[in-house]
């Protein structure tokens, strides 16, 4: 099995992907007698669980996006290299990028995962899901662009598609974005039209699961629901929507089917890891789960190949209670910590114990003073969650790059709801403009 910890030269670590779990690795190797070379298809670490208020335009990307280089310029022994891996050589201890070969000693893969549309790639045309900033940047082309045709049509059910929102999953980015849509259609943009009455939107959030953020206590999800309600978010669970056609939603309640026209519908379910599980399990006889997750050994590294290791949304660590992890950034935080220790560990020949993740709970931002939190014991929802996600978000933000300014600038545009970064942007920006290709057949509830 090829494993040099224990040779003399200085060991080299390379780590592919500088999300979380790539990030947190490579910082918790600062100060360790390694060379680490961090390789990302992106120049920056991105804060993904505020992709959304870029997509609703409250924050800029840059607000939630810190270059990988200043973010780990502190860590001597550590170089970022820019560019995409395309493929492994475990025999060779090598990664090939489109014009090197990067040697490894010890290999951490960090390349996360996205959403996923059961197979139904074409939907993804009509619905796209959130991940990265160009995927926030056209969300919000979508939102404000459908706003804007809306109060230019003349039309009243090209009017109604225009103002008709879905959004399909009801996990933490379903609930946020659905939240968020509330917040600009009922209260920022309600002044700012003459043509059309803002309210009358409609927006759909469809959850193919008993209740919204199965992840959380029932009682968290329920007070969820209502807050979305309230909000004007109409809640619809056991929901599977069965067909995307341009701008027409089909999903089935029961034995009813149902067809919706929307002229915005975006896609927040499932989860498909990122091409490397496919390269890892092809090049080291590594088992991959169904959604392309890496499954690992306790200490997160490949049965075949101890030398390589998988952390973040790319593992299936199901080692602590048979569960498996979720795709969360603490689990890969915590992984990437963990895993940094190991490599420390191996070269002074110790043993380590198997990787154990705390989890210390849960939460979901609904909209301005409405969020859940579950610590366990501890649970909260309303007002005091809202303060409690703002901390949480702030502290970890300020790991990053001194964000404390973007969140103060933040937390003042929830309260005046003021959304600064209402921006129309890219190739299509009028494109919305023209008028709607296809005729809803049920009118929109
Ligand atoms: C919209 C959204 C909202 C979320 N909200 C929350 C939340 O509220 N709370 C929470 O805990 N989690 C949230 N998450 C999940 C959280 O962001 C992920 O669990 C976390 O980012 C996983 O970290 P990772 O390092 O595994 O992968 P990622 O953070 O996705 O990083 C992967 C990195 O690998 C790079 N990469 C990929 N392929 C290659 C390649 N071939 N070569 C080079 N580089 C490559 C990518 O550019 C990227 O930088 C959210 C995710 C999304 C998308």
């Amino acid at each position: 099995m090829p494993n040099s910890l224990n040779n003399q030269k200085p060991h080299e670590v390379v780590v592919i992907g500088g999300g979380f779990g790539g990030l947190y690795t490579a910082k918790s190797l600062r100060k360790a007698n390694v060379n680490v070379t961090l390789i990302d298809k992106r120049n920056f670490h991105l804060f993904q669980p505020l992709l959304y208020q870029v997509a609703t335009g409250t924050l800029s990307p840059g607000d939630i996006s810190s270059p990988l280089r200043s973010v780990l310029s502190k860590s001597k022994n550590t170089k970022v290299l820019l560019g995409e891996v395309n493929d492994i050589d475990p025999d060779a201890q090598q990664v090939m990028m489109a014009d090197k070969f990067v040697p490894y000693d010890t290999l951490v893969v960090a390349t996360g995962a996205k959403h996923s549309y059961f197979g139904n790639d074409d939907w993804q045309k009509s619905a796209p899901g959130l991940k990265t900033v160009e995927d926030a940047i056209e969300i919000r082309r979508r939102i404000f662009s459908a706003f804007e045709a809306a109060e230019r049509e003349t039309d009243p059910a090209k009017r109604r598609a225009l103002l008709t929102f879905v959004v399909v999953g009801g996990g933490p980015t379903g609930v946020e974005l659905s939240g968020a849509i509330a917040e600009l259609a009922y209260k920022t943009l309600e002044e700012d039209f003459r043509n059309i009455d803002t309210s009358e939107t409609t927006i759909l959030l469809l959850q193919g699961g008993e209740r919204i953020l199965p992840f959380l206590a029932p009682e968290l999800s329920q007070a969820a629901a209502k807050s979305l309600e309230e909000f004007g978010v109409s809640v619809h669970t056991k929901t599977r929507v069965t067909n995307i056609d341009h701008d027409i939603v089909t999903f089935k309640q029961g034995d009813e089917v149902q067809e919706i026209t929307s002229k915005t519908i975006l896609w927040a379910a499932g989860i498909q890891a990122s091409p490397m599980g496919r390269i890892l399990a092809k090049r080291t006889g590594a088992e991959c789960d169904r959604a392309g997750r890496v499954i690992v050994e306790p200490d997160l590294s490949i049965k075949e190949y101890k030398n390589i290791f998988v952390v973040g949304d790319l593992a299936n660590f199901s080692h602590n209670d048979g569960k498996t992890l979720p795709g969360v950034a603490p689990v890969a935080t915590q992984e990437g910590e963990y895993v940094a220790k190991v490599i420390q560990k191996r070269m002074r020949g110790k043993t380590v114990e198997p990787f154990k993740y705390n989890d210390y709970g849960n939460l979901a931002m609904i909209g301005q003073n409405a969020a859940v939190v579950d610590l366990g014991p501890v649970k909260l929802k309303g007002f005091f969650a809202w303060v409690f996600w703002l901390l949480i978000h702030i502290y970890f933000l300020i790991e990053f790059d001194s964000k404390l300014l973007v969140m103060i600038q933040w937390a003042w545009s929830y309260m005046t709801r003021k959304r600064g970064s209402r921006l129309i942007t890219g190739k299509e920006s009028l494109s919305f403009a023209k008028v709607i290709t296809h005729q809803p057949k049920m009118e929109n509830s």
